[in-house]
């Protein structure tokens, strides 16, 4: 997986464990209503084979399972048959991962033509699929790109070697650049994602990064910082001391440089943490991060609609046994009231950094007033120079984006 979802998930609270989506959910998923908070227009595709398991990684993926691939898709199959009953048109559709790339040629064909007769784009509309380097080659770069797919995420992450061996990322900085000469004259639209802070790097080496990154001229770049999940194995090397998380003072220094090298380039932060050359920001990410609603197939993904959040479970087997029985393979299932809904649809519109939340929208959009459920966090952020207010809309402040974090959990209490 790339990591252009990350921020959508660290903005949810957990959410509360439930066996079975019960009727009464059901009743109301299946009520489908004009606005694009309540009627899904985007749809996400997960497929989890990896071809190894990154130290970093908490997703929903899988190394060493490519056997399972083809039941996979024909359980993908039955499910998007399940939820849809009939084929729905989407404006955006983002197959993430695990590695989509992973697939081989003919599962990768049926991937696309399950897509295609399940969930066609509207002209116009926005189809990404996920890569990572190794996995690449010309002819799925060409299938991709004759079946309709518009976009490219390219996991890159780094272009140094021992970067790269402290994720356990399975690729060298080569097969980053063979990957992206494979897919800029293809694709008009492509994105590379690259994590800074990553244990023994220095502001020079994420400098580096950048630039080489630059050199690729991707119209979209996402650029986080390392998180030490827990659970993960970076993150128990953190915990024994085996690994040494970088100086937060350093890790702020190497995003204000994001910032503003990339500004410089003509590469404007839209969100917190991405950036894109104007007409290029991830239009299915903008869903998200307007709390509107989305359909979720296959292993872990999340659909949500009409304040209800789904989100299928993370077992393969379960998954696979669950579907094949024409059951929902639904994990988790949080059911938010308005006011906490409200609230989410705040923290998601303040992370685009240029638009903001604006007043009337939010209030059409949850039907709250922002300054009734969070006075007292938007005066607060105000007052220490975080947020910016011109009464039409909140923004954050060039120097809010550092401390986004805090300044928006204050909206969620
Ligand atoms: S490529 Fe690595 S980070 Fe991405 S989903 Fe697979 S294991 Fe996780």
């Amino acid at each position: 997986m790339t990591l252009e979802r990350l921020t959508t998930q660290a903005a949810s609270k957990p959410l509360r464990r439930s066996d079975r989506l019960d009727k009464e959910t059901l009743e109301v998923i299946d009520e489908v209503a004009e606005p694009p908070w309540t009627r899904p227009r985007a749809a996400y595709l997960h497929i989890p084979f990896c071809v190894h398991k990154c130290g970093y990684c908490d997703f929903a993926s899988l190394a060493g399972a490519d056997h399972q691939a083809d039941r996979y898709l024909h359980a993908l199959g039955r499910e998007l048959e399940l939820k849809l009953a009939n084929p729905q048109s989407v404006e955006t559709v983002f197959i993430g991962g695990g590695t989509p790339t992973q697939l081989d040629v003919v599962q990768l064909e049926r991937l696309v033509t399950l897509t295609q007769d399940w969930l066609p784009v509207d002209s116009g509309g926005e189809w990404t699929v996920e890569a990572n380097p190794n996995t690449l080659d010309l002819t799925k770069v060409e299938l991709l790109a004759k079946s309709g797919v518009t976009r490219i995420s390219l996991g890159a992450q780094s272009f140094q070697s021992r970067l790269l061996a402290t994720l356990e990322r399975d690729h060298d900085p080569d097969s980053v650049r063979r990957a992206a000469a494979m897919v800029a004259p293809r694709f008009e639209s492509w994105s590379l994602d690259l994590i800074f802070g990553v244990p023994g790097s220095t502001l020079e080496d994420w400098k580096s990064d950048l630039e080489t990154a630059l050199s690729l001229a991707p119209p979209h770049l996402s650029c986080y910082g390392l998180v030490y999940e827990k659970g993960t194995p970076l993150w128990s090397d953190r915990h024994s001391g085996r690994v040494q998380a970088l100086d937060e003072d350093l890790e702020y220094e190497m995003y204000a440089w994001t910032i503003e090298r990339l500004a410089a380039e003509g590469l404007l932060q839209y969100e917190i943490s991405n950036f894109a050359r104007p007409g290029h920001e991830s239009r299915h990410n903008l869903v998200y991060w307007r709390n509107d609603a989305y359909i979720g197939v296959g292993l872990g993904a999340a659909s949500y609609q009409n304040g209800i959040r789904t989100v299928n479970t993370r077992d393969l087997d379960a998954y696979l046994k669950r579907v094949e029985a024409g059951l929902p393979a639904t994990g988790p299932t949080e059911r938010l009231d308005a006011e906490s809904r409200a609230r989410e649809t705040a923290v998601l519109m303040l992370r685009r950094v240029q638009t903001g939340l604006n007043r009337v929208d939010f209030a059409q959009r949850t039907g709250f007033e922002i300054d009734r459920i969070a006075g007292p966090a938007i005066a607060r952020g105000i007052s220490r120079g975080w947020l910016l207010d011109d009464q039409a809309s909140l923004r954050l402040s060039p120097a809010g984006v550092f401390v986004a974090d805090s300044v928006l959990s204050e909206f969620l209490a």
